[in-house]
């Protein structure tokens, strides 16, 4: 496919600012499959002066909710008639196995747009109070301005739409820059955008690389910036958006834990790990990699883990068994080998995979289901977010150490307990300091809840109501009382 002559900008396809192109690379086959253009700063510039016009003059923030509420209603609906070209796109164009993109990947972000669209419905878009002096005080939900949203490219749809649905709803325009390793299923959405017929200026959807993203979040024109990464890179963006009082959320990386209970049953546990510490060939921010794990049934628990790894379909991500595909990069994949490596000069146990290739692997960025057993709390491969198909086994005395270890981790994203007892399960959530939490299965997001990470995982919540009151500002109007 080669679709290098157009870009999305302000809700039109216009002719891209300069000749460069993004190489979309198959991480199973290693071959080009799609050129797209890159956008560069001047057509940042042009995306953000449309979205600006939009903001300030056009009619998009000043319609009643309830039409644009249709409007992203009619957008889920061509959606809906699109999404398995969309999780054959995103196993395409980042590896993704398509057990997982078909439900994860594609069907989600239609989730998203209805779950977003009832919560804008139920939404008190004004409330009265009674004034502390006698006065009526309205409160006005407004649109926070012109929103960048960036993302990555491991769930690119799921959190493209999870920030374009609520900027939509709130009536600020958006100008988005998807990952350039993802830009296939960015443009499938701009065309279905293009198809529901917003206001100019509404949408622009700008495939590039970092250095576009900082200057789209550096830019004067822009009043949010919605941003989905690494830690590293959200401590830059926090940093551009505090010297210039943008709003800002940061949606980044995690180093969860799954707590095993000494009463839970190791077929649970490792049908469960399997989702939670693996899905998406690990490459999940939320991805429980810590398997923390009672010393009194150790054995039990590291066998019934080690099973289930070795019998993980690896291969090529478009076949339905496959649960385990490539990694998105040769960079990603060398990056995992060498924590492989890391974790065995640690003193770690390699229970099965390793840094060698799996066998009959003979080109693809593929990396071995790996296990490590006897991980100290305080080993890289602990401590860091390693981003593939690696878990590490560490055991603990009881339930409150469990809960320290969990904690001490500069992440604070997500995680979950396996026991028999319920109760006993909540007492554990309770204590993990972590945006969210699963009892007896891995957290999955949900359109309703909000997600969003403690510590180094980030700030604010996306998702469910709180998501959408992310790019709402509230102004209080005071009404003096008729004397
Ligand atoms: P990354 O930070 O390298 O890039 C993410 C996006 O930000 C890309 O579009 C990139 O071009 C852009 N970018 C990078 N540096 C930037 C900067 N300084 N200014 C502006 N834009 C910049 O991350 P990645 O490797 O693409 O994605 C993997 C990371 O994303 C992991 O750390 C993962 O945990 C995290 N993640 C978090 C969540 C969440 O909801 N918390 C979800 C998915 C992924």
């Amino acid at each position: 496919m080669t679709d290098a002559g157009r870009l999305f900008i302000g809700g039109a396809w216009t002719a891209p600012s300069t000749d460069e192109v993004i190489e979309v690379v198959s991480p199973h086959t290693e071959e080009v499959i799609a050129t797209v253009a890159a956008a560069g700063p001047a057509d940042v510039d042009r995306a953000v002066a449309a979205a600006r016009s939009a903001y300030d003059d056009g009619p998009w923030p000043r319609l009643d909710p309830a039409e644009r509420i249709d409007a992203v209603r009619r957008l889920a609906g061509l959606y809906k008639e699109r999404r398995r070209e969309m999780a054959q796109l995103i196993t395409a164009e980042m590896g993704s196995p398509i057990s997982f993109s078909k439900f994860s990947q594609a069907t989600l972000p239609l989730l998203l747009l209805n779950a977003f669209a009832d919560i804008a419905e139920a939404m008190e878009w004004e409330e009265r109070r009674a004034g502390a002096f006698g006065q009526d005080i309205l409160l006005c939900k407004e649109p926070t301005g012109v929103v960048a949203a960036i993302v990555p490219w491991n769930m690119p749809q799921f959190l493209l739409v999870g920030k374009l649905a609520p900027a939509l709803l709130a009536g600020c325009p958006i100008v988005v820059k998807p990952s350039p390793e993802t830009p296939l299923d960015a443009l499938l959405l701009a065309e279905l955008v293009e198809q529901v017929g917003l206001p100019p200026g509404v949408v622009s959807i700008l495939p590039a690389g970092r250095e576009v993203g900082q200057h789209l979040v550096a830019h004067a024109g822009v009043d949010k910036v919605a941003f989905t990464g690494s830690t590293a890179a959200g401590r830059d963006v926090a940093a551009a958006c505090g010297a210039a009082l943008k709003r800002v959320s940061l949606e980044l990386g995690g180093k969860s834990a799954a707590i095993v209970l000494d009463d839970a049953d190791p077929a649970a546990v490792a049908a469960g790990v399997r989702v939670a510490g693996l899905m998406n060939s690990g490459q999940a921010c939320v991805a429980q990699t810590r398997v923390l794990v009672p010393s009194a049934r150790y054995g039990e628990f590291v066998d019934a883990l080690a099973a289930m790894v070795e019998e993980l379909p690896v291969g090529d991500p478009t076949e339905a068994a496959t649960e385990v595909g490539p990694l998105v990069a040769r960079r990603q994949q060398e990056r995992v080998r060498g924590y492989i490596e890391e974790g065995e000069r640690e003193g770690a146990r390699l229970v099965t995979g390793g840094s060698d290739l799996p066998k009959g692997v003979d080109r693809g960025w593929y990396v071995r289901p790996t296990l490590f057993a006897d991980v100290d709390n305080r080993m890289r491969i602990a401590r860091e977010e390693i981003f593939g198909p690696v878990l590490s086994v560490i055991p603990y005395g009881d339930d409150a150490e469990a809960v320290r270890i969990a904690n001490d981790s500069d992440y604070g994203l997500s995680g979950s307990v396996w026991t028999e007892d319920v109760e006993r399960g909540l007492a554990v959530a309770r204590g993990v300091r972590t945006g969210s939490f699963g009892v007896n299965q891995p957290y999955s997001m949900d359109p309703a809840a909000p997600f969003g990470g403690m510590k180094a995982s980030g700030i604010g919540r996306e998702l469910g109501r709180e998501g959408l009151e992310g790019y709402l500002e509230v102004k209080a109007i005071s009404v003096a009382a008729a004397s």
